[in-house]
């Protein structure tokens, strides 16, 4: 089909083309119009036919209602009945806008606009085209967002070309859509109002007409409903406005989940973020600003056009900063969780530096100077040592390996020593086994150390790299020292001679090892102040715009 296209300004203006759009509605062709929210396909909604060829143009699913847009305050009473008095303050108080109310149907509305429902989706757009569309076509327009079903909603003309060309009869380019997310849907229980998809008017708006208490939010709008439950609106149950790309929701302090991003995009190329303004320049990779912080009414207009940019083959996974739920945050945290199909995390509040060198380069000297500036450490060499006397899983998978470092059922350390001291393919297997297990354990003590309130905690990890224990890390740094410094404080703290201490410094990694893989480095030459200064310059960087130096 070849898809007609009107530039539509003004409705006095361009008069003409809306006549025409008009009169492709009424003889039960489809066309999609500009809204305040987003774009609609819009047919006559009185037709059983144009609503079938909407549902067909969209791939939706049959069960899921159309809403119907209406131009003027009598057709309400024409379309519904029994319409609670709540209902008629909120369209005096919010119509023409992005208001949805679910209301009792007449049987002028046949069961495909409604899914088979004995209700109806009303409202009223703001939009002059809209309301201008609806007066030409002489019908009331049955019409749902205009995208493929399943991705964003469209809020520019560029969106709906791309979705729906071809396989419409006509698209109105009438500009961006201003609010940028879906009307806010309710349904009543008397005069009370229940939000069943919340959108630019919030609960608080409705609350502002109906007095406090009057607006509950349905199950399944902050939380993901069970496959199989019941949902109030169907359309709740499906995956929505979805790019290609797996989505996760991020939600906490925009500073917390700009490093939350930072560390789960590191060494992922291709992936891409959501987030405002101010931190948007911070990331290591692609990054979308969705506007400033708290500014809601920005983020809304520009969310399904961000999903869209993203939705390309190349993008492995998409990282969105997931607002506060209260007032326009509710409906855009809505749409990122069905986008993200309920993959939704908290950012970790406190920093996690993963701090590492080799053996006599005074780790433990820089981390007292961590623990200084209030840093808790967590040591884990020691933590693995502990495991290793109390941890069942990590003692029943050594005996499985080792058999013969157990004596009368007692684990040996020496004995395990022994066993792999000398054999690196023992060696290897030992850590391929527990590396896992002490970095499951780190995990749950970082875990731990954030609920409690830390905000910076040091992880001694030797074998940082190794264990993966790095990718827990926001930040690695390396302490090296030189290597005669590193000869005569080993000899010194584990009373080797020279020579056997030169062979354990040798035998290990060289510091090109540790340059290569961690964020910053700091040299250890025996002086506490200068070891103080330069973690000094690295405390600074720990945080964004240093705000807790
Ligand atoms: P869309 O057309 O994509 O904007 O989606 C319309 C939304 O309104 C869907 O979530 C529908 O489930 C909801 N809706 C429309 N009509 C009704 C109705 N009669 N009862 C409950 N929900 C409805
Ligand atoms: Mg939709």
């Amino acid at each position: 089909m070849e898809t007609q296209i009107f530039k539509i300004e003004s409705p006095c203006a361009d008069a003409e083309a809306l006549e025409q759009a008009g009169a492709i509605i009424q003889n039960g062709g489809l066309v999609a119009f500009p809204t305040e929210t987003v774009y609609g396909l819009g047919g006559n909604a009185l037709d059983a036919a144009s609503s079938a060829k909407i549902f067909s143009a969209k791939g939706r699913p049959q069960d899921n209602p159309l809403i119907v847009h209406i131009a003027d305050m009598e057709q309400l009473d024409v379309l519904c009945h029994d319409i609670p008095d709540a209902a008629r303050a909120l369209a005096n108080a919010y119509w023409p806008g992005p208001l949805t109310m679910v209301l009792p149907k007449n049987n002028c509305l046949p069961d495909t606009t409604t899914a088979g429902l004995d209700t109806v989706g009303i409202r009223m757009p703001a939009h002059p085209v809209a309301r201008a569309l609806i007066r030409c076509a002489g019908v009331p327009i049955a019409a749902p967002s205009a995208n493929r079903s399943g991705k964003p909603s469209t809020t520019s003309f560029a969106h709906v070309l791309r979705d729906m060309e071809g396989r419409i009869n006509a698209i109105i380019d009438g500009g961006k859509s201003e609010v940028g997310l879906e009307s806010t849907v309710i349904e009543f229980d008397g005069n009370r109002a229940r939000i069943l998809r919340p959108g630019y008017i919030t609960q608080e708006d409705i609350e502002a007409v109906l007095g406090p208490g009057m607006c509950l939010i349905a199950p399944g709008v902050r939380e993901h409903v069970a496959d199989g439950e019941r949902v109030r609106s169907p359309g709740m149950k499906y995956r929505h406005y979805a790019p290609s790309a797996p989505v996760l929701a991020i939600c906490g302090e925009a500073r917390d989940v700009a490093r939350e991003m930072q560390r789960r995009a590191r060494g992922h190329e291709n992936c891409a973020a959501i987030i405002c303004d101010e931190y948007a320049q911070a990331l290591p990779c692609r990054t979308i600003a969705c506007g400033p912080q708290g500014d809601y009414a920005a983020q809304a207009h520009r969310l399904f056009d961000a999903l869209r940019q993203l939705d390309r083959p190349e993008i492995d996974f998409i990282l969105a900063q997931c607002p506060d739920e209260y007032g326009l945050g509710m409906a855009i945290a809505n749409r990122l969780k069905r986008a993200a199909a309920f993959h939704v995390v908290q950012a970790r509040h406190g920093c996690v530096l993963g701090l590492t060198g080799p053996t006599g380069a005074g780790k433990s000297a820089a981390c007292a100077v961590f623990a200084e500036r209030g840093a808790q450490i967590l040591d884990c060499d020691a933590l693995y040592h502990k495991m290793l006397e109390t941890d069942e899983t990590l003692l029943k998978t050594l005996y499985e390996i080792f058999p013969s470092a157990f004596r009368d059922g007692q684990f040996d350390r020496h004995a395990l020593g022994k066993l792999v001291f000398s054999d690196p393919a023992a060696l290897a297997q030992l850590n391929a086994a527990v590396l896992p297990l002490v970095r499951t354990r780190v995990e749950t003590e970082i875990t731990r150390a954030d609920a409690s309130g830390t905000d910076v905690l040091v992880l001694d990890a030797p074998t940082l790299f190794e264990s993966g224990i790095d990718a827990l890390c926001d930040f690695t740094l390396a302490v090296l020292a030189p290597p005669q410094l590193r000869i005569a404080r080993i000899s010194a703290r584990d009373g080797l001679d020279g020579a056997y201490a030169r062979l354990r410094v040798e035998g290990g990694q060289d510091d090109d090892f540790y340059l290569t893989r961690c964020d910053a480095s700091v040299v250890n030459d025996g002086r506490l102040e200068t070891l103080r200064a330069q973690i000094q310059t690295i405390w600074d960087r720990l945080f964004y715009g240093g705000k807790k130096s």
